[in-house]
């Protein structure tokens, strides 16, 4: 049977799975969600012999019904390679009583790189599926760590472009190098003097913009999306919780059906969604633990029942979580609202108009799954340290927040027996600067690279790959621009008037 895709925010926009991939955002502005979330039809015995491949596909075949198992395999297999540096994509690493489910082993050593990898095959497969002529312009906007490994994705991939969209001085200066002297004559990376907000709103503003639709369209383009809101982000990062479920099975650290916690350093709202849905196909999951940094709108709407995001906008040591506005929300919101989009729309309206909405009671506790908290700049920078005295192995600043979220959930509820996995989502040496500074500030007057080579050496942990190669690598962008520029910024690349 066919899973249909609805827009959160118009009942009557149904589209397929590979429609609703090469689409990126539904025509009203809403997000893609399936019309029911499908179960696993494999046991966890089954799971616990399979490879990440493998895991892959009975996870995606369950939410793109309309790819043949010919064509997911071979997307699965062709992001699933030796750009990732270990065999098992997503290792589990047991460190001071919780397992750090490692994802960033792909190309650009961050969890984007799980979803990253496979989306252009997806895309394409999509296109070919559903007879597209025109080239597809990917229009990402970034907080850092998506707009590296999309790049990385689609360089040079025939019939794409990829345009991507960071706040100029929201990124680590590694994340900026890795960006900017990224090669491929299909790829274009630019600077905005703004956050990561008003990129993403300046993209959502591009998406839904029907004149700029028809300008391109004669011109051979259409966009679509990279980021998280693409279900083909989102279903390709559920299968990492059921492998990490089935390798806690297989190695005998939980029983059949035992309950396991997870927790996430959040920002958008993608990964979390991804282990809902992972919960709600069948995995055993008792809480799902949403991390924030001092960016805590999360945090308060899962206390308060009200997201407002009128406050500062604050810049940390996570900036990929420096989110104000998380746009997979949309996707719960719509879910507890009864899959309700008019109602869902009413919500999206006001946040739009006055920056918050308040959720019904009712709706409200359906949230129960959840548990919310976050760690101020300085917990976080204590967290690396105590984790690196104790066992000597370093995380990076996101991973620590969701680190010190496990430990204050602990003291709050006093569920310390529940096996707990937590969402390792970047590599340290992505984050060298504030990973350093955080073990010992004599570290403080050192290069970046100078860095690099130090955390090698006291993590014991080999310079991966990717920041070998951006040591000596030339600046191939700098195009710089205001935020109210960026469509031209766009027409200009794309040669369009
Ligand atoms: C993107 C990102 C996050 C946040 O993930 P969301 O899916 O946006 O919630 C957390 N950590 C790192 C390192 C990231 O790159």
């Amino acid at each position: 049977m066919e899973l249909m895709y609805a827009s959160t925010r118009d009942a009557n926009e149904k589209v397929t799975a590979s429609q609703a991939i090469l689409k990126g955002l539904a025509n009203d502005g809403g997000l893609f969600v399936p019309t029911e979330l499908p179960k696993l039809d494999v046991s966890v015995e089954e799971l616990a012999k399979m490879s990440y491949q493998e895991t892959a596909y009975v996870v995606m075949k369950q939410f793109l019904t309309d790819f043949t198992e010919e064509e997911l395999k071979n997307c699965i297999n062709a992001a699933y390679d030796s750009k990732f540096d270990t065999e098992e994509i997503a290792p589990l690493v047991s460190a001071d009583g919780a397992y750090y489910l490692e994802l960033f082993h792909g190309s650009t050593i961050a969890f984007k790189d799980m979803a990253l990898s496979i989306l252009p095959h997806l895309l394409i497969t999509a296109a070919r599926k559903n007879q597209v002529k025109n080239d597809i312009v990917i229009l990402t906007a970034t907080s850092g760590d998506t707009g590296k490994a999309a790049l990385a994705g689609f360089a040079d991939v025939k019939g794409t472009k990829i345009i991507v969209f960071y706040p100029k001085n929201g990124v680590s200066p590694i994340q900026e190098k890795q960006m900017v002297t990224q090669k491929g004559d299909n790829t274009f990376v630019v600077g905005i003097n703004g956050n990561f907000d008003q990129a993403q709103t300046g993209v959502k503003q591009m998406f839904s913009d029907a004149d700029l639709a028809e300008t391109m369209n004669a011109a051979g383009y259409q966009f679509s999306s990279a980021n998280s809101i693409n279900i083909g982000r989102l279903v390709p990062q559920i299968v990492y919780y059921v492998y990490a479920y089935a390798k806690l099975y297989a190695n005998g650290v939980i029983a059949k059906d035992e309950k396991i916690n997870v927790v996430v350093p959040t920002g958008n709202f993608g990964n979390i969604l991804a282990a809902f849905y992972a919960k709600n196909m069948g995995i055993p999951i008792a809480k799902l633990i949403c991390a924030s940094n001092e960016n805590k709108v999360l945090y308060d709407f899962f206390t308060t029942g009200t997201y407002d995001r009128n406050r500062e906008f604050i810049l940390t040591n996570s900036p990929s979580m420096d989110i104000l506005i998380s746009s997979n929300l949309e996707r719960l919101i719509y879910r507890i609202a009864g899959n309700d989009a008019k109602k869902n729309a009413d919500f999206m309206k006001e946040l739009t108009t006055t920056g918050k909405y308040e959720i019904t009671a009712e709706m409200k506790e359906k949230l129960a799954d959840f548990y919310g908290n976050y760690t101020s700049e300085e917990e976080t920078a204590k967290v690396i340290k105590d984790l690196y005295d104790k066992t000597g192995y370093v995380i990076d600043t996101h991973t620590a927040v969701a680190s010190g979220v496990y430990a204050k959930y602990k003291k709050d509820t006093n569920d310390t027996k529940t096996k707990t996995v937590i969402a390792s989502t970047a590599s340290p040496f992505k984050f060298t600067r504030s990973v350093m500074d955080a073990i010992d500030e004599k570290y403080d007057s050192m290069s970046d690279f100078e860095l690099v080579d130090e955390l090698s050496k006291i993590a014991n942990v080999k310079v991966p790959k990717a920041i070998e190669e951006i040591r000596t690598a030339p600046v191939l962008h700098d195009t710089v621009c205001e935020v109210n520029e960026m469509q031209d910024v766009v027409k200009k690349f794309l040669n369009i008037k």
